[in-house]
């Protein structure tokens, strides 16, 4: 079973929330310290259900804040 893992650049991240309200399961705003940012609770997603919610997280993103790659 393939691995993927998520990165966030919060250089790029608005705090906009729609992260959040694609993929709830995994998804959340935290309060960084400079504010607001979308992090995911689960970084390592090891099966294609995951990977594939996780991904329109990935694409809804309007900064392209988000990228999810596979693991080796
Ligand atoms: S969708 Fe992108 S910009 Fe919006 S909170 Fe999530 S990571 Fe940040």
């Amino acid at each position: 079973m393939a691995k993927y893992t998520i990165k966030v650049d919060n250089e790029k991240c608005i705090g906009c929330g729609a992260c959040a309200s694609e993929c709830p399961d995994n998804w959340e705003l935290k309060e960084t310290g400079e504010g607001y940012k979308g992090k995911p609770n689960v970084a390592v997603l090891d099966n294609e259900e995951d990977y594939e919610k996780n991904k329109a997280a990935e694409a809804i993103c309007p900064v392209g804040a988000i990228t999810i790659t596979k693991s080796k």
